[in-house]
């Protein structure tokens, strides 16, 4: 990347930047228990709801507790359960059709981040009936109030339950694209650790990395606030204390909850500083191979804390520190090296590969194209890189000696 084009990344993240307190975040209600929901049903005169998940949770019993509430309470109810992972512009026309044929007037999200994604996607498409999710594509294209949208997150991971963004995937093309707009955030949240019990191992280890590399990425990046940097430095820290005890015990209904605490935290701080060259790789990888997206995010953020060098040397050290992985008598590149160890030892300890044989030589080039087109100039992340040197980077974590 020459002079001219790091001074444009730069002058762009800074206006956002500057933007920061302008922007009308908000956090989602925090609810306790399933007759939490049917009450503020009641009180905002919302008699039905259109349950949005899939179809595994659904005969998992996922539903039960929630559906019983609403049953016990008189409120009315249809459930569409046909979302898939990377949800489909099919699924949302479908489900915005249960919704107007069910005499819908509010959304539970019950799922993943494919089910929330979904919910906002159905909500969005509901309030903007003439235009395509296409059209909805990229930044503040809905700008109406959608119906209430409660979200119950089933995965510790994406964060979805608190951003800005439904990522959505052409049922023809299989284009995937993001609709970004403040009013997709979710109006209240859910937390019921005890979904979480049946997540297979494997699962909770990639989601629970998802969420560990939004907390690390909003942080090392140059558009922190206060508070983003609070979220992050909790969430990483209890992720770091709880992620293991959860990989081995995935019934510890108190580390699972701790884990859904850290999540909603890091999605909060990556919701307001961005995330960085992890995810945006980590999306070409997914777009291209369907590759889970918290398992390449685990198996790439040391390659790229690596690649950041001395630029996050001290965020990473503070962020260490807090977490208790060493003390103040450590220097910044010893305890920055200490945290990238430890990322690396937590993946093979939770049998996260080190590298992805899935990726094929011949298209790193245009992987990196996808990945820096994402990220530049949009991540205010510590060192600017440009295609070339992410080639670098994806050519490393591909290395045949898989
Ligand atoms: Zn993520």
């Amino acid at each position: 990347m020459n002079i001219f084009q790091k001074a444009y990344c730069r002058t762009y993240q800074f206006v956002c930047k500057m933007a920061i307190p302008l922007l009308p975040y908000r956090q989602p209600e925090r609810l306790e228990g399933y007759d939490a929901i049917a009450d503020v049903m009641q009180k905002r005169n919302l008699r039905c709801a259109l349950v949005v998940t899939d179809k595994t949770l659904r005969e998992l019993g996922i539903c039960d507790g929630l559906l019983a509430a609403l049953e016990k309470n008189n409120l009315g109810y249809a459930v569409y359960d046909g979302t898939v992972a990377n949800p489909t512009t099919d699924n949302v026309a479908e489900a915005a059709e249960l919704y107007r044929q069910s005499g819908c007037d509010c959304l539970v999200a019950i799922g993943g981040g494919s089910a929330m994604d979904c919910a906002k996607a159905v909500g969005a498409q509901l309030v903007r009936p003439n235009k395509t999710l296409a059209q909805m594509k990229g930044l503040l294209k809905v700008r109406r109030s959608l119906p209430a949208l409660f979200a119950i997150p089933t995965t510790a991971g994406t964060g979805s339950e608190t951003t800005v963004a439904a990522v959505i995937t052409d049922g023809k093309t299989r284009h995937k694209y993001a609709i970004n707009d403040f009013c997709l955030i979710p109006r209240y949240v859910l937390f019921d650790s005890a979904l979480m019990v049946g997540l297979p191992p494997s699962v909770t280890a990639a989601t629970g990395m998802d969420a560990l590399t939004h907390a690390i990425e909003a942080y090392v990046g140059r558009s922190t606030t206060k508070r983003s940097r609070r979220n992050a430095l909790c969430a990483a820290k209890i992720i770091l204390d709880n992620i293991q005890t959860v990989f081995a015990d995935g019934g510890n209904i108190q580390s699972r909850g701790n884990m859904l605490r850290a999540s909603y935290l890091a999605g909060l701080a990556f919701t307001e500083s961005y995330v960085g060259y992890v995810h945006a790789i980590a999306h070409a990888l997914g777009g291209k191979y369907n590759v889970p997206h918290g398992l390449a995010n685990a198996v790439l953020l040391p390659y790229v804390l690596k690649a950041y060098g001395k630029t996050a040397y001290k965020k990473l050290w503070k962020m260490g520190l807090y977490a208790g992985l060493f003390d103040k008598t450590v220097f910044p590149q010893e305890g920055a090296q200490a945290v990238i160890a430890q990322i690396e030892r937590l993946n093979r300890q939770m049998n996260i590969p080190q590298k992805l044989d899935c990726i094929a030589a011949q298209d790193i080039p245009q992987l990196a194209k996808t990945a820096a087109a994402e990220a530049n100039p949009l991540y205010p992340v510590p060192k600017l890189l440009g295609a070339k040197q992410l080639e670098k980077i994806i050519f490393e974590v591909c290395a045949v000696d898989n």
